[in-house]
């Protein structure tokens, strides 16, 4: 069935926030702490195809607690930011590229897809409904999470008859208020958080779900982030729970991880393929071992590990520790390379430097 034309109806929130009520929060937003007046709501039958588009109030969901996602999982999601220009407008990363990323993950978990113009109509009628809340000045941004489950309630293994997509909105501080810092690395060998023919390479709250203890273990080592390799050799380096993972060389190239399947395709993996060879480097997608981590950071031959994704852009690794040893990168601080191929995304997400590959989307209005 195809779905109707996009035309979502607006409602008001009666009981917005006042202006000094978002003022104190976008003082000091954190991650995810704090969401905006608004919704974005539309659902999918076998029927209907997609319809019911509707901005409203945000506020909690009813669930019949049969409800298909809440036993079997069947969710996948986005995460994307828009940004205040200094010129007045709001802009929206490479969008176009979140939508086609949650079709693909709609594929994966037997999910409809959604239509590219919907996606994008979803994300431009709730941040021009919530435009207030785009928060202003530093690397702030208001976080945007569109995402789709199955809402049938059925208790029964088949793909729901009902499926809602939901988009929230969540003002975001800068991710390094005091300045980049490195994060450290615990290098998990007991877990993966995908397997080959999984759904690694797809965005579902499960591939999540299976990072939480190997994340609490290391915690427990004293690491802020957990790295993964591939479940059949536990020798090729996958990535973080939610950041891919970059390697300079002291040759000034740049290696990345090759799709593996397992791999989430990040955007800002993808974006920086392209940035790093706009500021002259060699750039390689190729299988990374675990051997050639520790052994190129012992010798010298990498001189920089950095973490990429769109919270916190591009994150500098420092140590990478393991049950019985640890490497570090450099001098364990932010390393150049990293440090100029962050600012020059950066630069290009607050349109401090020239969307010279159309990546900056206006929204209406
Ligand atoms: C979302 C995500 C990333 C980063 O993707 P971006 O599009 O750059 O934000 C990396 N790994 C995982 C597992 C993710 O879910």
């Amino acid at each position: 069935m195809t779905s109707a034309p996009f035309a979502p109806t607006v409602e008001t929130n009666p009981a917005a926030r006042t202006d000094a009520e978002r003022e104190a929060i976008l003082a000091s937003p954190g991650f995810g702490n704090h969401f905006t007046d608004h919704m974005f709501l539309a659902e999918w039958t076998p029927e209907q195809g997609w319809h019911d588009a509707r901005v409203v109030p945000y506020g909690p969901l009813q669930l019949d607690p049969a409800t298909a996602v809440l036993h079997y999982a069947q969710e996948i999601f986005e995460g994307l930011k828009a940004y205040a220009w200094a010129d007045g407008s709001v802009r929206v990363f490479r969008a176009e590229e979140n939508a086609a990323r949650l079709q693909r993950s709609a594929h994966r978990l037997a999910l409809p897809e959604l239509p590219q113009d919907w996606f994008l109509g979803s994300v431009d009628a709730l941040v021009a409904a919530d435009r207030a809340w785009v928060p202003e000045g530093g690397e702030t941004s208001l976080y945007l999470r569109p995402f789709m489950f199955a809402s049938e309630a059925f208790l029964g293994v088949r793909p729901s008859q009902h499926v809602t997509y939901c988009v929230i909105a969540s003002p975001a501080g800068a991710y390094f208020p005091g300045g980049v810092k490195p994060v450290s690395i615990w290098l998990s060998t007991q877990y993966s958080r995908a397997g080959a023919g999984g759904t690694g390479a797809a965005k579902c709250g499960g591939n999540y779900a299976a990072s939480l203890l190997p994340q609490q273990e290391a915690a427990q080592h004293g690491c802020q982030q957990v790295a993964f390799l591939d479940s059949t050799e536990q020798r090729w380096i996958e990535e973080l729970g939610g950041m891919n993972l970059y390697f300079v060389q002291s040759d000034g190239s740049i290696v990345t991880p090759e799709l593996s399947g397992s791999i989430l395709e990040g955007i800002t993996r993808e974006s920086i393929l392209t940035i790093a060879r706009d500021l002259g480097h060699d750039v390689v997608e190729r299988r990374v071992s675990i051997d050639e981590w520790r052994e190129g950071t012992a010798d010298g031959t990498i001189t920089e590990v950095f973490a990429c994704g769109t919270a916190a852009v591009v994150t500098p690794v420092g140590v990478l520790k393991w049950d019985g040893g640890e490497a570090v990168a450099g001098d364990g601080e932010a390393g150049k390379i990293t440090m100029d191929v962050r600012s020059a995304l950066v630069d290009l997400q607050y349109g401090r430097a020239e969307d010279r590959h159309g990546w900056m989307r206006r929204i209406p209005g």
